[in-house]
């Protein structure tokens, strides 16, 4: 047996599939990549061997959060004042940054996707879903297995969704033609990454979902091809809906989005769509009833400035909801921690418009690790009892900023926030971060390596 027993925890948040507890003054002893066991004295009868205990007193320990929607690759193209939200009207900001993303080469992929993985692992991230659609000719087809090897450096689980475009300018896609696909070089290279990542098993490192990056920009064969190959190979769905381009899907094929991919088959339990901001209630009830899930993004919601996403009628009609930051073209960070405070407070800013109540706070804790654990279709991660995965994140309460705050561990990120790295992240069973550093990795090299291959592309 090799783990660690994290002695005398003041709060771990515990799930045995009955929905999240507290429970106090436990300890925690992890066995190779799973939970072993929660509770009082386990180590009082002798450590067993290969056994490492650690003092965790005044330590909260939660399950680690899970990222359901990004583009790493955007980390490269951040605070930026030339792409400012407010003074842009979205055509323009499209013309701006597409430039700048398609001078990304594959070693701009693999920082990038180094960088935004290195920021999530330190805000309690220990799973990450990345929607890569952005393929520049010159970067070559190797991108995907870059963002593999860059996860595999930090220790994080990964799932990546290979997004692609295949609709010309000239028939009304936003996507410059240069990053253009046709729908079998798309659902080839699928396949491929598929053959070469894909791993179903408990504990899985490495999944693949397939991922067109939105239906205004594709050909309707390249979902339906999407579909064919998801369900043929049992890998998941996702793409962008409900982002602003609803009525142009309706003006072009006479149906919304919600409804154009229900019709193809395009949804259900092993699909979810990011975003979701300007859909009907009908819609929603659509997506609830054929089990598709969404991943709520709420930063860019504030950044764009349009519809506030209805988290409490999603939650009213049963939705499986996660969160994700989103690239940072429309997020400049990646840390999803901020995201469920950001989540909660934005829904409170519009509570006095809905029909529906706010969810409590402790539900947006659980949108970003249950509620993401569903859209990935894992059964193993997301919340911590025996048996799952020894994924989680530790924030030592003995500090200013949490006095008054110390009875309530399920709503204190939602509610009052986390302005700090977490003290550390492990990922299934290994500590990949603590004290202020990676394990194994030299933080300044990460970053000198990051800025030399930004440099190269910057305009
Ligand atoms: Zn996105």
């Amino acid at each position: 047996m090799a783990g660690y027993l994290l002695k005398n925890c003041a709060a771990v948040v515990v799930d045995e599939g009955d929905g999240p507890a507290v429970r106090r003054n436990v300890d925690l002893l992890t066995d190779g990549p799973a939970v072993k066991a929660i509770g009082t004295d386990l180590g009082a009868h002798g450590m067993p061997a290969g056994v490492t205990a650690i003092d965790a007193d005044g330590w909260f320990v939660y399950p680690g959060l899970i990222n359901t929607h990004h583009h790493f690759f955007q980390c490269f193209v951040r605070n930026r004042a030339d792409l400012d939200w407010t003074k842009l009207a979205v055509i323009e900001w499209l013309d701006r940054i597409y430039p700048v993303f398609a001078r990304l080469d594959e070693e701009s992929f693999y920082h990038s996707s180094v960088t935004a993985m290195a920021e999530l692992i330190k805000h309690g991230c220990t799973t990450a879903f990345d929607h890569q659609y952005n393929f520049p000719r010159h970067a070559g087809k190797r991108l995907i297995d870059r963002q593999f090897e860059a996860a595999d450096l930090l220790g994080m689980r990964f799932h990546a969704g290979r997004g692609g475009n295949s609709l010309p300018k000239s028939e009304g896609s936003t996507i410059p033609d240069e990053m253009l696909e046709t729908t079998d070089a798309f659902i080839g290279d699928c396949e491929r990454l598929i053959d070469a990542y894909h791993d179903s098993a408990p504990f899985s490192m490495r999944q693949v979902v397939v991922s067109p990056c939105q239906p205004v920009n594709s050909y309707r064969e390249t979902f339906v091809e999407s579909v064919r190959l998801a369900r043929d190979r049992g890998v998941f769905l996702h793409t962008h809906v409900g982002e602003g381009e609803s009525e142009v899907m309706r003006a072009r094929h006479g149906l919304r989005t919600v409804d154009y991919l229900e019709e193809m088959g395009f949804a259900g339990p092993d699909t979810f769509y990011a975003h979701c901001w300007e859909l009907t209630r009908d819609e929603l009830a659509t997506m609830a009833a054929s089990g598709t899930g969404v991943s709520h993004c709420p930063e860019p919601v504030y950044l764009v400035g349009e519809q506030v996403t209805d988290i409490p009628a999603m939650d009213a009609l049963g939705l499986r909801i996660g969160l994700g930051c989103d690239g940072a073209a429309s997020n400049d960070n990646s840390n999803l921690m901020h995201c469920l405070h950001s989540a909660y407070m934005l829904q409170c800013l519009v509570s006095s418009t809905r029909a529906d109540p706010v969810p409590p706070p402790a539900d947006f804790l659980a949108y970003a690790t249950t509620g993401g654990a569903s859209l990935l279709g894992r059964k193993d991660i997301g919340r911590l009892a025996p048996g799952m995965a020894a994924d989680l994140f530790v924030i030592d309460s003995r500090r200013m900023d949490y006095v008054g705050t110390r009875h309530d561990p399920l709503s204190l990120i939602p509610r009052v926030g986390i302005g700090m790295a977490t003290d550390m992240t492990m990922i299934n069973g290994r500590i990949v971060w603590q004290d202020g550093a990676f394990a194994g990795l030299d933080e300044r090299k990460l970053f000198a390596d990051a800025e030399q291959a930004l440099a190269r592309i910057e305009m």
